[in-house]
């Protein structure tokens, strides 16, 4: 049976190098984007350049519809959607008394209850196979909490209770549910942080070096495999040490 994924905000970043990553695997994968179209069809075309099969989609995963219009698209263009990587997220900086209702609000609806509704939009196809994986990025700052970060982590936090409690529902069903909590990694969202800062990050982890968004692909890769079959309700933390 084809192997069909989709990754949510695909366009850039971490979840560009996981479509990447699992189109290489032989995945056929959905790009889903909000804004960066550009960036969503230059990597449609390198991955069909490669012989890979994919498509992309807008969608804003806050919204319950068109999530749903991209799943069916991507059932009918691809297939049963047979792994779905909850990667789009936002962040935002700074203090708790300073977040407006407005900016806590987009956190939610984005980071957790984004990835809602594209599972809930993605099981039916899982059950009806009853096969299926799921992989919720969250962060390592959802695991030890951040300052001048507190709407973020929140929802960082909760997918790590999502992945818990959801893969204990759907175990008996045959899917597994995992988590990988990145630690920082070069992308936009951390870019926008500055030089001095990212050289602090740096300096933190005992690697001595900012994780790689392939450093998060191989990692969510690896939960997909059929190696993981037996790993479900896991935080599988990538931070070159930070938390330790
Ligand atoms: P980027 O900001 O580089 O990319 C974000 C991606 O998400 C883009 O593809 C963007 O689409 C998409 N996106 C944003 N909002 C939405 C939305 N509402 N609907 C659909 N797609 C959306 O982020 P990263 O690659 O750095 O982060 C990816 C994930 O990893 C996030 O969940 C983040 O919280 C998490 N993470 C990142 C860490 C880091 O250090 N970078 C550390 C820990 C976790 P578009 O291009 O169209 O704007």
């Amino acid at each position: 049976m084809k192997r069909v994924a989709l990754i949510t905000g695909s366009s850039r970043g971490i979840g560009r190098a996981i479509a990447s990553e699992l189109a290489g695997e032989g995945w056929a994968v959905c790009i889903n984007y909000l804004t960066r179209r550009d960036a969503a069809e230059s990597l449609l075309e390198e991955l069909r350049g490669r012989g890979c099969m994919a498509i992309a989609c807008q969608a804003d995963v806050a919204d319950r519809a068109q999530v749903a219009a991209m799943v069916r698209r991507a059932e009918r263009e691809l297939g049963p959607v047979r792994l779905l990587v909850n990667n789009a997220g936002i962040s935002f900086q700074g203090l708790f008394q300073d977040t407006e209702d407005s900016a806590w609000a987009r956190m939610l609806d984005v980071n957790l209850t984004g990835c809602r509704n594209a599972a809930v939009e993605v099981l039916p196809g899982m059950l009806r196979e009853k096969a299926g994986c799921i992989v919720n990025i969250s962060s390592m700052w959802g695991l030890r909490g951040a300052s001048c970060e507190v709407a973020y982590a929140c929802t960082k936090a909760a997918l790590v209770g999502l992945t818990r409690s959801l893969a204990l529902e759907l175990a008996p069903s045959g899917i597994r549910v995992n988590c990988v909590a990145p630690g920082c990694i070069e992308t936009d969202m951390v870019r926008v942080l500055g030089e001095e800062t990212r050289a602090m990050l740096v300096e933190e982890t005992p690697i001595g070096r900012l994780g790689r968004p392939e450093d998060i692909a191989h990692a969510v890769a690896f939960l997909a495999s059929d190696k993981a079959g037996f790993i479900t309700g896991q935080v599988l933390t990538a931070d070159g040490g930070f938390t330790v």
